[in-house]
């Protein structure tokens, strides 16, 4: 486990598919793919592309089993985030 430089919060390190790391954040959430343009990390599948679940969208047990687990980018809600340089987007 390690820490965000700027805010101080809990982070982990995820490796995508071309061999960089990223920060994002250790809990991961439920996406809902193809509704949204925001990417989320996954160990197995690569980058997830949709929005963030709402809680009430994953009540059931089905819904959990059913809907894929993504990590969030940790700039994405680092609150010292206008310090994150990104290179290429
Ligand atoms: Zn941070």
């Amino acid at each position: 486990m390690s820490y965000c430089k700027d805010c101080g919060r809990e982070i982990d390190w995820m490796q995508t598919a071309e061999g960089r790391y990223i920060p994002v954040d250790p809990d991961p959430e439920f996406v809902i793919e193809g509704d949204g343009d925001e990417s989320f990390y996954t160990e197995e599948e690569g980058i997830l592309t949709g929005r963030r679940a709402t809680p009430e969208e994953v009540q059931t047990r089905e819904a959990k089993i059913n809907t894929p687990l993504g990590f969030v980018p940790h700039w994405r809600t680092c609150p010292c985030r206008g310090e994150f340089r990104q290179k290429g987007g």
